[in-house]
């Protein structure tokens, strides 16, 4: 319940970062499950990505982007992307209405079934936060793309998206190169706990595929829609080697105990096992993912 008492976060809203002329990046850490929403903006135009969570907080988003640095006139939202089709992340999807919607093609034209059960837990979660209405509309997507695409941003920021799935099978990440900036979405939100929710070799893959983004525009500041921004290369290399070792330890310890022909609950166990041995601690408050991740490993090594 958001009743301010939870251990899992402040009580209000924040910005990390509050974007300036020099680092026009705006990212606000939500109330609610560490959530960041994350703005950039560039003469007359801002851009919202995965804009979130309750009605409050978009619109402190929305104030922040339109007035930062900008005298003279507000400034318009003109561009939103939304990095994959979970619940959270859509959640701002119809907030920004002049914006120009950016979203993976397999992620904007998920079928009915897949919205109804994806705009429920959305609807669940307005409820517990206390959103006014509860509830919002699939967002009206205006571009979609395979692989990637871009855009500039008040006619000086280039925008670049990569379509990376794995964490689900519709994601994509944001780099701002001329920011060495690179916007995660759900990867690297708690390194060492993997956050799968699709198939895990997929997750492997897209982790490798991460690291050559990474390399590729020396990215020095990676921001995930979760939790604390990894500074510098030294630290996002680190993130990323956390989760591929993990998996890595957790595929191993899974071929070698079906080897030895044991039960599938100590299959899970000994992948559990070597998954905390890896990282050097347990998952804490992540063990239902953890668990998830073995399960995934599991399906896939019986394959
Ligand atoms: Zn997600």
């Amino acid at each position: 319940m958001a009743t301010g008492k939870s251990k899992r976060g402040p009580r209000f809203a924040r910005f990390l970062l509050a974007g300036n002329k020099s680092d026009p990046l705006v990212v606000l850490r939500s109330a609610t499950w560490n959530y960041n929403s994350i703005g950039l903006f560039a003469e007359s135009e801002a851009l919202v990505v995965d804009p979130g969570l309750s009605p409050a907080e978009l619109a402190l988003l929305h104030a922040r982007l339109t007035t930062v640095e900008s005298p003279q006139a507000p400034r318009r939202i003109s561009h939103m992307v939304l990095t994959h089709a979970h619940h959270d992340h859509i959640r701002g999807g119809a907030s920004f209405e002049d914006a120009r919607v950016w979203m993976p093609r397999i992620a904007a034209e998920k079928g009915p079934e897949a919205r109804g059960r994806i705009l429920a837990a959305g609807k669940a979660l307005g409820q517990r936060i206390s959103a006014e209405p509860p509830d919002y509309p699939w967002p009206k997507v205006h571009e979609t793309f395979e692989t990637k695409a871009s855009f500039v941003l008040g006619g000086e920021l280039e925008v670049h998206l990569h379509f990376l799935p794995g964490h689900s099978n519709c994601t994509s990440v944001v780099v701002i190169p001329a920011l060495a900036t690179l916007l995660s979405a759900d990867y690297l939100v708690s390194p060492g706990v993997p956050f799968c929710r699709h198939e895990a070799r997929m997750f492997e893959g897209a982790l490798v595929d991460l690291a050559e983004l990474v390399e590729r525009y020396s990215i020095e500041r990676l921001v995930p829609s979760h939790g604390p921004m990894h500074l510098g290369r030294a630290a996002i290399d680190a993130a990323i080697s956390a989760d591929r070792s993990v998996m890595a330890a957790m595929r191993r310890a899974v071929r070698g105990a079906l080897d030895t022909g044991l039960s599938e609950q100590k299959v899970k166990a000994a992948a559990l096992a070597a998954a905390d041995t890896d990282r050097g601690h347990d998952a804490g408050r992540l063990a239902a993912q953890d668990m998830d991740n073995a399960r995934r490993i599991l399906r896939e090594e019986q394959g």
